[in-house]
């Protein structure tokens, strides 16, 4: 079976997994603060807060940023509902702004018009989520730009993209944006298992996010609003949560940030072959911009409705599906969900990410996948009948 992701763990994971069990504090000792200052050397954001969830920290990115009842939040329909749920945590309402056909990543010139449309009903959105779609950065400069002239803040959803880079910077430096998110489930570029971490520039947000990571709750005597009682003391001033990453999780998120770069050029090569073996074939394979160098998260294809020789898309999924690749799809467009339907959206508003969604497959990519497996892979792909099932 080869599924469409997964882990690479190694003795020095488990080793130093290990030491932290051994030790005193499992959980806020010193070994979170040391995978922050990781990902903050990393990316170049001057502020990092670890969660125990991607999904975390865009809750918390939303509160941060003051998103409540009354406001508005948009982002991409093509992404895990993650995206969107955030704004309905604290609230808000959602709304949803078609993707490009080449990157899969929002479109600008539709969130352009769409924020045109929107002044002029004094609907504009607080915050707009841009998700790098795949690992590739959305074009975040012009994200940015019209942020500026439609004042919404900008939390960039980048789960799929630790270890990208956008016009030759990291990914999470958030020169482009207020915050942005990185999710560490197994499934991503690294793992804590499961976690995420928040990243900004911006002091006050910084510590905004670290209150709500662990129940709005201040040591900081600069913060507290009465005179303490005593040493023990410490005041809640808002309603927050237990978002905290364990120092188990924090150990392992530190070891595999050393070979975070490896595993990039490790998708990077299976990328490589990919584009060689598939060329081709009657097939749409991903478009990958000058400006960008994607952390590869996932291998998507698209299979033209009109193609004879590979089969229709459903028979294609289905076919590798019963040859043990695990294919999978990223994803069903969000307001396509049975919850959303409440919100009354229109698959006719969003012609492209429809229009994605008939013709997509997320084929296996992850370090450790070998030749072999991705020439299997094109067999099953090419093989239009008749292919057994070897599992
Ligand atoms: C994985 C993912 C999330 C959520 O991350 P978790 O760590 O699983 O909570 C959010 N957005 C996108 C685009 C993701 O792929």
């Amino acid at each position: 079976m080869i599924p469409y992701g997964r882990q690479n763990i190694t003795q020095q994971d488990i080793d130093a997994v290990v030491e932290v069990l051994k030790s005193d504090f499992l959980t806020q000792g010193t070994v979170v603060p040391a995978f922050e200052d990781r990902i903050r050397s990393y990316t170049g954001a001057r502020h990092a807060v670890a969660v125990n969830s991607g999904t975390s920290a865009l809750h918390i990115a939303c509160l941060a940023l003051g998103v409540g009842p009354g406001d508005s939040v948009w982002t991409s329909p093509i992404s895990f509902v993650a995206s969107s749920n955030c704004a309905l945590y604290c609230g808000a309402s959602v709304d949803f702004v078609d993707i490009e056909l080449s990157t899969y990543n929002i479109d600008v010139a539709a969130l352009e018009e769409k924020l045109h449309d929107a002044k002029k009903v004094g609907k504009l959105p607080k915050v707009v989520i841009p998700v790098h779609l795949a690992g590739q950065s959305c074009n975040m400069e012009a994200v940015h730009r019209l942020g500026r002239e439609f004042g919404f803040r900008i939390i960039e959803d980048a789960s799929h993209a630790i270890g990208a880079t956008y016009k030759g910077e990291p990914v999470g430096n958030c020169r482009f944006s207020d915050i942005a998110v990185f999710s560490f489930h197994p499934v991503k570029i690294i793992t804590t298992g499961e976690g995420g971490m928040a990243v900004t520039n911006d002091l006050d947000l910084y510590n905004r996010m670290a209150r709500l990571r662990s129940h709005g709750v201040t040591r900081d005597p600069a913060e507290m609003s009465k005179v303490p009682d005593g040493p023990w003391y410490y005041e809640q001033l808002e309603l927050g949560y237990n978002y905290r990453m364990t120092d188990i999780q924090g150990a392992l998120g530190i070891s595999q940030m050393d070979r975070l770069d490896q595993y990039v050029d490790e998708r990077w090569k299976v990328f490589d072959q990919y584009q060689d073996l598939l060329k081709d074939l009657d097939l749409i394979l991903p478009v990958q911009l000058e400006d960008t160098r994607s952390a590869l998260h996932l291998f998507i294809i698209r299979i033209p409705p009109d193609n004879r020789s590979l089969g229709t898309r459903n028979e294609l999924f289905e076919r590798l599906r019963t040859n043990g690749i695990i294919v999978n799809l990223h994803y069903i467009p969000i307001y396509r969900q049975p919850y959303y339907e409440r919100f009354g959206f229109s698959p006719v508003d969003f012609p492209a990410s429809e229009h994605y969604y008939s013709e997509a497959i997320s084929l296996p990519i992850f370090p450790g996948l070998t030749s072999e497996q991705l020439q299997y892979i094109k067999e099953v792909i090419v093989k239009k009948q008749g292919h057994q099932t070897l599992f």
